[in-house]
């Protein structure tokens, strides 16, 4: 018996000192019946938030170095004080930083990659039978400066730890009960999910399912390790993370909507080899993440090209748009940012005929108009407007998820 759990308790779950006090005696019990516990913790509550916002009433840049130092605190509070609550139920703990978990990361500061992990320290003092707290969401930079991996990257932290230490099982112990066929603060209908594939799971966290931070989705699948997503509140069990194999097959396992995106639309951009490559090479020169890219058909030998963005990297991606829109003698530059994201997420997507055909009678049926689509094996998304969002999303949910509409397969 000396198998190792790994376990993510999210800012909720760890929101107050009574709250700490019950994690601690929930490790505890782990310790006992497996052997050994990597406990990752997120900040207390919402005080990352709090953080950022004292930041932000000091400057409107805060420089990336100075507020990944700034946040790093956040989860220093939270492991010194769930380690000092496993003491005093008279186990032996230790808090580790993710400089002394060995968490190496590149120079993204805000959201840095891991690049390594140093086990070393972590199964020193597993092995001499501590219970070792980590915090989540940080590392240590090449050049040795704090680093955190974006908003929500605790869960990474966990998965990380998992594949390094070759955990048996990685348990992300959160505020809700499992992943859901759709928000359920959006969809009254929205039904919890047994079982879902790491492909489906992974396309749900990158379209918003806030649950899980989609790197530590991909991780878990690339290291093949069991994820399980459950409440610290309940005990029972939550949702299961597995290989498409293990999952029964349905065409839709979920239909979810990013209200926190914007367009921007490039007006004529001259037609020439090379255009695409400028503006979208400068745009991963600061990391920004482009959605879906629409360019439409040349006509005067110009295009207009449109493409999605995070709200948040909207204006970073403005500007660099604009200043590339003069160099290479495009008319202007627009952006919308009342628009929103629908898509169904599900493998039968792949095998399916006409899951484009009904999402799109469906939205016809509601009047709503479809500004960009894109497809890929096991999702379809489409660009709408913001202000009907919540009441399509329901409406598709209920149509593909509750009554399992009939769908066609490819020969
Ligand atoms: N505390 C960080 C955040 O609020 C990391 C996390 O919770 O996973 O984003
Ligand atoms: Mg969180």
């Amino acid at each position: 018996m000396n198998k190792l759990t790994v376990q993510k308790y999210g800012g909720t779950s760890v929101g107050s000192i009574e709250r700490i006090r019950r994690v601690a005696r929930k490790i505890i019990e782990t310790k006992e019946e497996y052997g050994q516990v990597v406990a990752v913790v997120s900040a207390m509550g919402d005080s990352t938030d709090r953080l950022v916002e004292m930041a932000h009433s000091i400057t409107d840049r805060p420089s990336e170095r100075e507020m990944d130092m700034l946040l790093s605190t956040g989860e220093m509070v939270s492991i010194s004080l769930l380690s000092m609550a496993i003491e005093a139920e008279g186990y032996e703990a230790v808090s580790l930083t993710g400089p002394q978990s060995g968490i190496i990361t590149d120079l993204h500061h805000k959201n840095a990659r891991i690049l390594d992990i140093d086990t070393k320290r972590i199964k020193k003092e597993l092995d001499s039978g501590r219970i070792v707290v980590a915090a989540g969401f940080q590392g240590i930079t090449e050049k040795r400066d704090i680093s955190t991996l974006g908003r929500g990257g605790s869960d990474t932290t966990a998965v990380a730890l998992a594949a390094a230490l070759k955990a048996e099982k990685c348990e992300i112990y959160t505020d809700v009960d499992g992943i859901y066929t759709s928000d359920p603060r959006k969809v009254k209908n929205a039904k919890k999910l047994d079982v879902i594939s790491y492909d489906e799971m992974l396309e749900l966290a990158f379209l918003g399912a806030q649950v899980l931070h989609p790197r530590s989705v991909e991780l878990a699948r690339k290291f093949n390790i069991p994820l399980e997503v459950k409440s610290s509140f309940e005990d029972k069990p939550g949702t299961r993370i597995v290989e498409v194999d293990q999952v029964e097959k349905v065409v839709v396992r979920g239909v979810t909507l990013d209200e926190d995106i914007a367009k921007i639309t490039i007006m004529e951009v001259p037609d020439r080899p090379g255009i695409a490559f400028r503006l979208f090479s400068e745009l991963a020169g600061e990391s920004i993440p482009i959605d879906m890219i629409i360019q439409n058909i040349s006509r005067d030998n110009v295009n207009d090209v449109s493409f999605t963005v995070k709200w948040d990297h909207l204006g970073k991606a403005l500007s660099i748009s604009r200043r590339v829109a003069v160099e290479i003698d495009a008319r202007d530059v627009s952006f919308d940012d009342a628009v929103c994201k629908l898509s169904i997420v599900g493998t039968g997507i792949a095998n399916s005929v006409d899951a484009a055909s009904n999402l799109f009678e469906s939205l016809f049926e509601l009047g709503v108009n479809i500004q960009m689509i894109s497809t890929s094996d096991i999702k379809i998304s489409c660009i709408i407007d913001k202000s009907s969002g919540k009441e399509v999303l329901s409406h598709i949910h209920d149509r593909f998820i509750l009554n399992d509409i009939e769908i066609g397969e490819k020969n």
